[in-house]
């Protein structure tokens, strides 16, 4: 029932926008600017670096 912000980025436009990470909902993304779901998700940029 946690749903995280993260980022995500569009593989086909290189649109990188913040949205909601449900793991029941994984499937429903798609790239608001070009609408292409060949979206993936970044790594959490405020994890600890090493
Ligand atoms: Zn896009």
């Amino acid at each position: 029932m946690v749903a995280k912000q993260v980022q995500f980025r569009c593989l086909m436009c290189g649109h990188e926008y913040s949205g909601m990470y449900d793991h029941d909902n994984v499937t429903e993304r798609s790239c608001p600017k070009c609408r292409s779901n060949s979206v993936r998700r970044l790594p959490d940029a405020k994890a600890a670096k090493k």
